[in-house]
């Protein structure tokens, strides 16, 4: 089963992206944590990626296309995948549209998980990150000491791209550039709409619902 997942930053596909490759055993493929790893190991492509990234905007196409082809060509996506972040603009989908067929893949489900705008703010501006991949909450999932991981006691940071004047801009990206995939996908007939405003339980059981029925 091969999935992607579409929703505006702060929509919790993050989270659930986790939940679905521990309950299905797909791999989680996720564009920025292959980007947020190149920056931290001050790579070529994590240099040029960076100013984009902390302006809250898209990094080039070309440089998402072969990040993607190069990650879906390893023998580790035989079991499915879960693309989280990708594809992100029209050319990103019909660039993959057409690496998948030379692969012998194909994409079953597109699950898009819809958030109002306002809830979206308020979510990202208080999102704290470990290096170890867990985020947080200052308000609604807190760690239990201020500023440290639960799970490993590194110290959490605050994403550039989370604070406010980058946040408007991503959404404001999201809206132009990644929003028309939600069209591009009706046509194929292959998206499941999910309400991402609850309770990130009753999210994914919505979730998992759309892909029992595959
Ligand atoms: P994310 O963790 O998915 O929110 O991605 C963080 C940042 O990485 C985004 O704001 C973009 O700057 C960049 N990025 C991740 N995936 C893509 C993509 N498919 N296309 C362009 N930029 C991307």
């Amino acid at each position: 089963m091969n999935i992607v997942l579409l929703g505006p930053p702060g929509s919790g596909k993050g989270t659930q992206a986790k939940m679905i490759a521990d309950k299905y055993g797909v791999v989680h493929i996720s564009t920025g944590d292959i980007l947020r790893e190149n920056v931290r190991n001050n790579t070529d492509l994590g240099k040029e990626a960076k100013k984009y990234m902390d302006a809250g905007q898209l990094v080039p196409d070309d440089l998402l296309i072969s990040i993607i082809k190069d990650r879906l060509s390893k023998p580790d996506v035989a079991g499915g995948y879960m693309l989280d972040g990708y594809p992100r603009t029209t050319p990103q989908a019909e660039a993959m549209d057409k690496i998948l067929p030379e692969l012998g893949q194909e994409i079953n489900v597109v699950i898009n998980i819809d958030v109002p705008d306002d809830e979206l703010v308020k979510r990202l501006s208080g999102r704290r990150m470990c290096k170890c991949g867990v985020s947080y909450h200052l308000e609604f999932n807190p760690p239990k000491k201020e500023g440290v991981c639960d799970v490993c006691g590194g110290e959490l940071y605050h994403r550039d791209d989370d604070k406010e004047k980058a946040i408007l801009n991503r959404l404001e990206v999201y809206k132009t550039q990644t929003q028309p995939l939600i069209d591009y996908y009706n046509k194929a007939g292959i998206i499941a709409d999910i309400n991402g405003a609850g309770q990130i339980g009753e999210i994914f059981e919505e979730i998992s619902t759309a892909l029992d029925k595959l």
